[in-house]
């Protein structure tokens, strides 16, 4: 079998754009086909600032490598991608659009074998997988409200940044601080969440390596008495150090790992015990093959594992098929805002019963992408290359 062809579908599921970063909230899906009509699909949705349009385009250059190739053979090309890049810096850009091939790989090696993906990873440890999702709205009232009614969808887990003066200028690092107001309404608005929910519903507090380390902290403290299951990269990723000195001055759990990639750089951060859980993305991470290495490495440390995958449905999939297979997994993250998005761009849709993802027991990831609501969504700022 040979790989006679790349397919990549950059969707605009929603034909909205993200309010704060001005970005188009989107898709980006991978198609390999092969000379046998054996087809993988796999995702590599990034966000926000036009990722998705660096990450398609890169794509379109990778794909060259491709074709010829024995779509078997998912460790070789894995590492070969990777360390070609490596006077580039082989993080980041180059492992999300690894991730989506990987997953196709896999996904190919599933229907070849006519197993469920998960068999190939060492068969399910777990017979459905625990979701945590997000409240939605603008408005304090607004966002109490879509937390009382995912609760009552089953949710049992809720992740949510209270500080909105910082989202107002996302991704403006400059400072890394907030008023004493934000940090009040902040706390407010997790006080109100708790008391809509009850003592028995997880609060997970995402502070999107907003802040600086004096900031973070302040807003940590804030948040204590809600009690929260985890603080969210409180710093940003790059700053291991700043993330030492959270550790040491606040009792609280920590999380990180969305913008950590491959497993080089999840290891320092369990070395030295930073974190309780780990939250690596199987659309940024290094896919499939390297959401099950970090998933191993993080239960040698007895760490769990809570994959990042609130953008899009083969990310969900995927995510969930490696964690099927792992011990140490905590719960996967979907946006069920958007559920009906995800069941529109795909076939079966995803059946979640009481916050729990079931997947199905068909070969490969189980799912096919619906071509007609992607040819019925493209991202218009997106031209290929002729
Ligand atoms: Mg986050």
């Amino acid at each position: 079998m040979k790989i006679v062809d790349v397919g990549i579908h950059v969707v605009a599921p929603m034909d909205t754009v993200e309010p704060v970063s001005g970005a188009r909230l989107g898709w980006v899906f991978v198609e390999v086909h092969t000379d046998e009509g054996v087809t993988g699909v796999g995702e590599c949705s990034n966000w926000p600032m036009h990722g998705d349009l660096l990450i398609a385009r890169t794509l379109e250059i990778v794909r060259r490598d491709l074709i010829g190739r024995d779509p078997a053979h998912i460790e070789r090309i894995w590492q070969e991608l990777f360390h070609r890049q490596t006077y580039l810096g082989n993080r980041g850009l180059i492992t999300t659009v690894i991730s989506g091939i990987d997953q196709a790989l896999w996904d190919i090696r599933g229907k070849v074998l006519d197993r469920p993906l998960y068999d190939l990873l060492g068969g399910p440890v777990w017979d459905d997988l625990l979701l945590y999702t997000h409240p939605w709205g603008t408005t304090p009232e607004e966002i109490v409200a879509t937390t009382r009614q995912v609760v009552a969808d089953g949710y049992t887990a809720i992740k949510h940044d209270p500080f909105a003066e910082m989202w107002r200028r996302f991704l403006d690092y400059r400072g890394g601080q907030i008023s004493r107001r934000g940090i009040r309404d902040g706390a407010a608005l997790t006080a109100a969440m708790r008391e809509a929910v009850g003592p028995d519903v997880e609060l997970l507090i995402d502070l999107h390596g907003n802040f600086n380390v004096a900031t973070a902290i302040q807003c940590i403290r804030a948040l204590e008495p809600y009690d929260i299951g985890w603080f969210e990269e409180p710093v940003p990723p790059e700053g291991l150090d700043a993330l030492r000195q959270i550790r040491r001055q606040v009792d609280v759990p920590l999380c990180v790992g969305e913008r950590l990639f491959t497993r080089w750089d999840v290891l320092p951060v369990l070395q030295d015990g930073l974190v309780n859980y780990v939250m690596p993305d199987v659309c940024w991470t290094g896919g499939v093959s390297e959401l099950k290495k970090i998933a191993t490495l993080a239960e040698t440390f007895l760490v769990p594992i809570s994959p990042h995958g609130a953008q899009g449905p083969v990310q969900i999939v995927a995510g969930a098929h490696v964690m099927a297979t792992v011990p140490n997994f905590y719960r996967l993250e979907i946006n069920s805002g958007w559920l009906e998005s995800f069941n529109a761009a795909i076939t079966p849709a995803l059946e979640i019963r009481d916050g729990r993802l079931h997947l199905p027991a068909r070969p490969g990831l189980g799912i096919e992408l619906n071509h007609d609501f992607i040819a019925d969504h493209p991202d218009p700022d997106w031209v290929r290359t002729p």
